[in-house]
């Protein structure tokens, strides 16, 4: 699935964009960063964080590089006082690469730019976006593929192969991995496997946390 735009060099692309958020701190990378969400995913996971990112209907703004950089650079001289930058989500955002080499080429040469995929595409997306892409947050769900197909309605060999080469390529050093504790699908003492198998390819920036659901939220109000 590619949704993009005109594709070539020295032509505004424009991609499909469901959401901006200024000022993250901590959450989508290091520093202060800007989050820019695509539309389009792969997978579809039971407790979707971003249901919008699927949602037909959904109100989406489309963006070339210029309009995005207009939007973005308002945070300039934090993304440079906190090693921040562009964190890249969705959806997944890899599906977007052409229009994100091209905004890196324009744009980004002294931003940072991060990309929080769930890798569960083309090697060849992957492989493409390595030199514009400073770091990954791979969001790998579950190195079980028993879990992982419960949970996102696919096998997980895709992703694994995918994270595999990518550390190969890129380096340990570009790379985080979240495991999250997923309510009914993966509780905390079943993180062992994959903890043990993302050592095992040398991940060591492992993070785990807790998914809120919207059933969790509805029980707190
Ligand atoms: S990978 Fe993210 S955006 Fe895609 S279905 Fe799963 S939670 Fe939703």
């Amino acid at each position: 699935m590619l949704l993009q735009h005109q594709c070539s060099w020295g032509r505004a692309m424009k991609v499909p964009i469901i959401g901006i958020k200024r000022l993250c701190m901590d959450t989508d990378g290091e520093g202060v960063t800007t989050l820019v969400a695509f539309y389009g995913c792969t997978l579809n996971c039971n407790y979707c964080l971003n249901p919008h990112s699927k949602e037909l209907l959904y109100p989406i703004k489309w963006y070339t590089e210029e309009t995005l950089y207009r939007e973005v650079k308002i945070d300039y001289l934090y993304f440079q006082a906190t090693g921040g930058g562009l964190t890249f989500g969705g959806g997944e955002p890899l599906l977007h690469i052409d229009f994100i080499n091209s905004m890196k080429k324009q744009y980004g040469q002294d931003i940072c730019f991060n990309a929080e995929t769930a890798l569960h595409i083309e090697w060849d997306l992957i492989k493409r976006s390595t030199k514009a892409i400073d770091h990954y947050i791979v969001d790998c769900k579950s190195m079980d593929n028993n879990i992982y197909k419960r949970y996102t309605g696919q096998d997980n060999g895709r992703m694994r192969e995918n994270l595999a080469r990518l550390i190969e390529q890129v380096g340990n050093e570009r790379l985080t991995v979240k495991l999250p504790i997923i309510p009914g699908y993966q509780e905390e003492g079943q993180l062992g496997y994959s903890k043990e198998q993302l050592a095992a390819i040398g991940i060591t920036d492992i993070r785990t946390f807790p998914y809120t659901t919207q059933i969790d939220k509805v029980k707190r109000e």
